[in-house]
């Protein structure tokens, strides 16, 4: 973050952030709330995606926007499941950034979600074919043995507890690397194909949760977790 941007920005506004400095002081986060106020978003003092496009607007100017938020090249976070057994294993770790189990705990991957920034020299977390340039992969780990027709959850069913670490989770993510929640930027492996027409080898993750009967559509059962992770964010 480019706070002496945000001072410059809020002083157009007509708020005053004190000096120019570059350092987010409370003089510097009082006139951010009164701006985030006045502009009717939530007046917490951060510089999330709604108040960086007001303060954009504001008159920073659209070619000082990577300098306020430097672009990572993390665009987009897909969503699996391993279809593994409990027990997060090194191969899992190898494929995906972070991994959910069925008991909500959290690990982290082999590698660094900026790891998938450009996949050319090969290191890399593989999740998605043919789309892992500038995606992060989240999965839960869970769904060995399931089958998609007829429907079997199979001995290792995704969990309630489950869902809410993977949602809070993939809601840092969103915060941290600045991705907004859109079924383009945010969408489960399963939507990769039907969303950005990115061929997939009859992925079925994540098209079902607890409390289903059966297998959704993928776009539905997608809208849910973004529906989750949003509320998660507040
Ligand atoms: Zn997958």
């Amino acid at each position: 973050m480019d706070w002496m941007k945000v001072q410059q920005a809020l002083d157009k506004s007509g708020f005053d952030p004190g000096p120019f400095d570059g350092i987010a002081g409370p003089k510097t986060k009082a006139a951010l709330i009164q701006f985030q106020r006045s502009r009717k978003l939530s007046p917490d003092g951060i510089v999330g995606p709604l108040t960086h496009k007001a303060l954009l607007t504001a008159g920073i100017g659209a070619d000082n926007y990577e300098s306020l938020h430097p672009e990572t090249g993390l665009s987009r976070i897909i969503m699996h499941w391993t279809a593994g057994a409990d027990g997060v294993n090194d191969l899992e770790r190898s494929h995906y950034h972070v991994i959910v189990d069925r008991l909500g705990k959290v690990f982290m991957g082999a590698l660094k979600p900026e790891a998938n920034e450009s996949c050319r020299n090969g290191q890399y977390a593989a999740h998605t074919r043919a789309l892992n340039t500038g995606s992060i992969g989240v999965a839960m780990d869970a769904m060995a043995g399931a089958k998609e027709r007829p429907f079997d959850p199979g001995k290792y069913p995704i969990t309630e507890m489950q869902v809410t670490a993977f949602t809070s989770v993939i809601a840092d993510l969103c915060e941290t690397y600045k991705i907004p929640v859109t079924r383009q930027t945010v969408l489960t492996h399963a939507e990769v194909q039907p969303t950005l027409k990115i061929r997939q080898r009859n992925k079925w993750d994540i098209t079902w949760l607890p409390g289903m009967d059966r297998p959704g559509t993928p776009l539905e059962v997608g809208d849910k977790l973004r529906g989750l992770i949003k509320a998660a964010a507040l």
